[in-house]
């Protein structure tokens, strides 16, 4: 496709320029010079005019040449003229004869002039009074009238309407131009994904198997009143294997797939990408039960507040506006999901996310050992290996990749083999490959090195012992060590634990304590503190600062709000805090400190405790990536504070 546009694109500069050699050849004839019309009643008075010929628009005239000065019989001069010809073409080759013949045209040329006409009654008495040969003329040079007048401006007109076609997308034209651009996924069997090619996401992968069992059989779940999910999204960092998700979800769903890219949307025009959604969702509402899937959806989805000063992108917000009614407008019984995927959750607008869109969130994270251990046995499939080849040694080399990385690392050493000249793939080949990649990832996020490993796998069992033991910290189900993406994070800023319970001071100080374990298991270990901890920081002195100013759980200064009623909007959101008196502002300086250091001591406390528990899964850790909570109960054992009704 793309060549074929270059082709085209020099096929317009040919014809162009042919355009244009056409006309430089058909006016050069008219190229004469152009003299004014009092210039040319002087020339007549000076009887220096040798013919004339009188258009409706111009006049051509042909000044006497040195040959015919002083005569005034200008039909002898012309035939004198061509006289001279003719002796010499008998003797001389026909292209010496054109040479001069076009050595006299250009010294005619020279002598010709034209005039803008004038209204002037005299003209015609002047030109018979000095005897100028003149005579009118109606058919002009329709030929290059038709060039300037019709061909150049059509020329011109159909490459601007090729260009902007070009940027429209291939295949359509100005008919279609607010048709989406979503292809129904063709069920190509050569080529067909299947779950199967989707490795080491396999919580992702039940998940999403499930919804599209919803699309298959609506019946077993509305049947008991359940709700359809209407959207989900796929989150999660880049090269996690999403759009390979949604492409196996294509291939098994045995629905029609509509599939296309956020970017697909924000379009040159005002006005089509809005346009496009709508016709996306006529189209989708026809097909049901079908699957719409758009890709990288913060190119449309980014936050609206975003860019307020900047100059916000108006486009992209109809756009996105259009979806979200799109997405309100039909009735889940008909059986549409839309499936979104992205690597950048935290800036989508919150309006996406809201219950009725994409309520459901999977996310598609970074493999763990046994997932990078699968990933690699299905890219190599297809590859003749040695018998040497390990996988569990090359997961174990791979922390942090994600699937993409390993289809990377795969392939680059079947490509050492082969330039190696061996017919198999071998485990050194596999090692080398990784090399390379690493240190082409290097450049991109930091990999973490063992040392820092060792760090972040105890303050990570830290904080899963002392959530653990504490009341009212939060649960742990998962422990582990993976390079979290952003989107990760993105997935727990979504789901603010404190807004959802009513919770204690008690409670409220477990929460903290199970914050700082992290740190704290730090310091027990290794005898010093790391950065690693500053997000588990941030998140200690909000829930602090919330629980002596909003929910007035001094001790200090019991029951006392801060918060400041009339709230401003232009000074910020969240609750703005009374003036307070300058001793008041110390008690609760003095109080934030001592809550939070009395927490950190009995985290610490805590885990002096539990060293060994400690020690045992940071070990695991280490070596397994992940721990789940089954795992975790194994190591800790039940959870003894928990209330047997909860
Ligand atoms: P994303 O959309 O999450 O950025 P892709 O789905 O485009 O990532 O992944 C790019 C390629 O990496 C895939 O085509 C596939 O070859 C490989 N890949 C990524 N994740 C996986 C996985 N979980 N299992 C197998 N292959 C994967
Ligand atoms: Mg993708
Ligand atoms: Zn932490």
């Amino acid at each position: 496709m793309e060549d074929r546009k270059k082709f085209s694109l020099g096929y317009y500069l040919i014809i162009f320029s042919l355009i244009l050699f056409l006309e430089t050849i058909f006016f050069s004839g008219t190229a004469v010079k152009e003299i004014s019309y009092s210039k040319f009643k002087n020339l007549i008075r000076m009887n220096k005019i040798q013919n004339v010929i009188i258009e409706p628009d111009r006049i051509y005239g042909l000044e006497k040449g040195p040959a015919t000065e002083g005569k005034t019989k200008p039909d002898a001069a012309l035939s004198q003229e061509q006289s001279n010809f003719t002796p010499h073409q008998k003797h001389t080759p026909w292209y010496l004869d054109f040479g001069e013949l076009a050595g006299k045209r250009q010294q005619k040329r020279d002598r010709q002039f034209t005039v803008v006409p004038l209204k002037d009654p005299q003209l015609l008495q002047d030109l018979q009074r000095h005897d100028i040969n003149y005579r009118g003329k109606i058919e002009s040079h329709w030929f290059s009238h038709f060039i300037s007048d019709w061909i150049i401006p059509l020329g011109l007109f159909f490459l601007l309407w090729s260009f902007i076609m070009r940027r429209m997308g291939k295949g359509s034209n100005f008919l279609s131009m607010g048709k989406s651009k979503a292809k129904i996924y063709e069920v190509d069997s050569s080529q067909k994904v299947s779950f199967e090619d989707v490795a080491g996401v396999d919580e992702a992968v039940e998940e999403v198997k499930e919804v599209v069992s919803f699309l298959k059989e609506p019946n077993r779940y509305t049947r008991l009143g359940a709700k359809l999910p209407k959207g989900i999204l796929l989150v999660g960092p880049p090269g996690t294997g999403k759009t390979l998700l949604a492409r196996a979800v294509a291939g098994e769903a045995g629905v029609p797939f509509f599939s296309l890219s956020g970017s697909d949307f924000v379009e040159m025009f005002v006005g089509l990408g809005a346009a496009r959604v709508r016709d996306l969702f006529k189209d989708a509402k026809t097909k049901a039960p079908c699957i719409i899937f758009i890709d990288e959806l913060d190119a449309v989805g980014k936050s609206r507040s975003q860019g307020v000063y900047t100059g916000s992108n108006d486009e992209r917000e109809n756009t996105l506006n259009q979806l979200l009614t799109e997405m309100d407008g039909f009735d889940p019984q008909v059986g549409i999901i839309i499936m979104g995927a992205t690597n950048r959750p935290e800036v989508l607008d919150s309006a996406l996310l809201r219950p009725g869109r994409f309520d459901r969130q999977i996310l598609v994270d970074r493999p763990d050992l046994a997932g990078r251990k699968e990933i690699f046995k299905v890219h190599t499939r297809n590859l003749s290996l040695n018998k040497d080849v390990n996988f569990h040694t090359l997961a174990a080399e791979t922390p942090g990749f994600a699937g993409a990385e390993i289809a990377n690392v795969c392939n680059e050493a079947a490509l050492l083999a082969s330039r190696e000249g061996s017919s198999t793939v071998s485990h050194h080949n596999f090692q080398d490959a990784i090399e390379r990649v690493i240190a082409g990832l290097e450049k991109k996020n930091r990999l973490i090195n063992p040392h820092e490993r060792e760090v972040v796998a105890y303050h990570e069992s830290g904080h899963a012992i002392v959530g653990h033991l504490t009341p009212g910290a939060d649960p742990v189900q998962k422990v582990s060590i993976i390079p979290r993406g952003i989107g990760a994070l993105g997935y727990t800023l979504q789901t603010p634990l404190e807004d959802r319970f009513l919770m204690s001071r008690s409670e409220l100080l477990g929460k903290i304590k199970g914050l700082l374990a992290g740190r704290a298991a730090e310091e027990l270990v290794f005898g010093e503190v790391s950065t690693g901890a500053s997000n588990d920081l941030e998140k200690v002195a909000d829930i602090v600062r919330n629980m002596l100013t909003v929910y007035g759980m001094s001790r200090h200064a019991p029951n006392l709000s801060l918060v400041e009623k009339n709230q401003n909007p232009f000074l910020g959101q969240g609750p703005m805090l009374q003036q307070r008196s300058e001793k008041l502002e110390e008690i609760i300086d003095e109080e934030t400190q001592e809550i939070i250091r009395t927490c950190y001591e009995d985290a610490k406390q805590i885990l002096i405790k539990e060293k060994e528990k400690l020690k045992d899964m940071a070990h695991i850790l280490l070596e397994k990536e992940k721990i789940d909570e089954q795992d975790i109960l194994e190591i800790l054992g039940p959870q003894a504070w928990k209330k047997s009704a909860n």
